[in-house]
């Protein structure tokens, strides 16, 4: 059994979610010490616990320590059982990233599965369900896999009651990626998303990424929704000829919509000045499907914590080399068998 220390380096909940994903995908089962130390509430929160929950279904796995507030996990899995499962995290912790650490293994089951994830859709500190969909789905697409995932209902911090639906068909192994260079950018899009909110507020920072970023006509987009609560998030989609690439505002009480949208276009544009092809999350969430490619690489910006951290976990399960060759602020990433 592999012995994993949970304050590691970043210390958080992807040394977590890297370990269940590998281990249902590997076998292997896995100990992981002091869960999320270098939290201020270290242990499993619920998206973590609904996180291995998930994980131990789909591998019918035995587990010690699963519950809430849990430091040390014990997780052993059997067989990868595709099929149909819905998990609902009881609160508006993120389901994206319950997302992110059952579709590797899902993909590589023997059969097809649908997936329901209730709980929060868009979440500060954590990928939006725009993300997933325009960024991080497409890539995978690209490495062979056959995925969908739809948005049924939004679900924003802190109020939570969304549901995503994700449709997984099985592939045999994930094709190589190369992302080194981005090409031209081919369209810079806004969209403004607004739930229980007056619309003024999605007016507002649609007029700052008129200003901040010379857009207009539909490149400027407000989609309202229902949801159980009061939610706006701006995302900034920039397409290039190789990927998208999306940065966040997260709309919160107390916070001018100008400068919610002034933080996102400020993102943006420090990526289109950059050059470069991946930004700091998608790094840090492309380094699992490039191991599993077992082969790969792009370029991206300064390495952070997070995606040192996951190269260190991903490292203790696969038997691949992932080289960071960091130079003048910036990193080229090879993934290698
Ligand atoms: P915790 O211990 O609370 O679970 P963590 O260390 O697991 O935290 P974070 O470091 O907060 O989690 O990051 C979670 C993931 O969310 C990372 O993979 C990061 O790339 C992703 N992420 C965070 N913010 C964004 C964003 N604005 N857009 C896309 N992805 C994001």
């Amino acid at each position: 059994m592999l012995t994993l220390d949970g304050s590691f380096g970043e210390g958080g909940g992807q040394i977590l979610r890297t370990a269940l994903s590998l281990s249902l995908i590997t076998g292997k089962a896995f100990c992981v010490e002091n869960i999320r130390a270098n939290r201020s509430k270290p242990g499993l929160r619920k998206q973590h616990a609904t996180a291995v929950r998930a994980a131990a279904r789909i591998g019918s796995a035995a587990l010690e320590g699963a519950r809430e507030g849990s430091c040390r996990l014990v997780f052993e899995p059997q067989t990868l059982l595709p099929g149909h499962y819905r998990f609902n995290i009881g609160s508006a912790g993120s389901t994206t990233l319950i997302l992110q650490t059952i579709l590797p293994a899902l993909l590589l089951a023997s059969g097809p599965s649908t997936v329901i994830l209730e709980g929060g859709t868009h979440n500060p500190m954590c990928p939006p369900f725009g993300f997933i969909k325009t960024v991080f789905l497409p890539l995978l697409r690209r490495m062979g896999a056959e995925v969908e995932a739809t948005l049924e209902k939004p679900g924003f911090y802190p109020k939570g009651g969304g549901r995503i639906l994700l449709e997984v068909k099985p592939i045999k192994e994930f094709r190589r990626l190369d992302l080194q260079r981005r090409g031209e950018i081919t369209r810079v899009r806004a969209r403004s998303i607004l739930s229980n909110l007056p619309r003024t507020i999605a007016d507002r920072e649609l007029d700052v990424c008129r200003r901040e970023l010379s857009l207009g006509g539909s490149d400027l987009i407000l989609e309202e929704f229902e949801s159980k609560g009061p939610g706006n998030v701006l995302y900034i989609e920039v397409e290039s000829e190789r990927l998208t690439e999306l940065f966040v505002g997260f709309g919160k009480k107390g916070v001018r919509a100008e400068d919610v949208a002034e933080g996102a276009c400020r993102l943006a544009k420090d990526y289109i000045a950059s050059e470069l092809p991946v930004a700091e999350y998608l790094a840090d969430q492309m380094l699992l499907p490039l191991a599993l490619a077992k082969g790969g690489s792009f370029k991206t910006g300064r390495l952070s914590g997070h995606a040192s951290t996951n190269i260190h976990t991903i490292q203790r399960f696969l038997d691949v080399e992932i080289h960071a060759i960091e130079e003048d602020r910036r990193t080229t990433i090879i993934v290698e068998d």
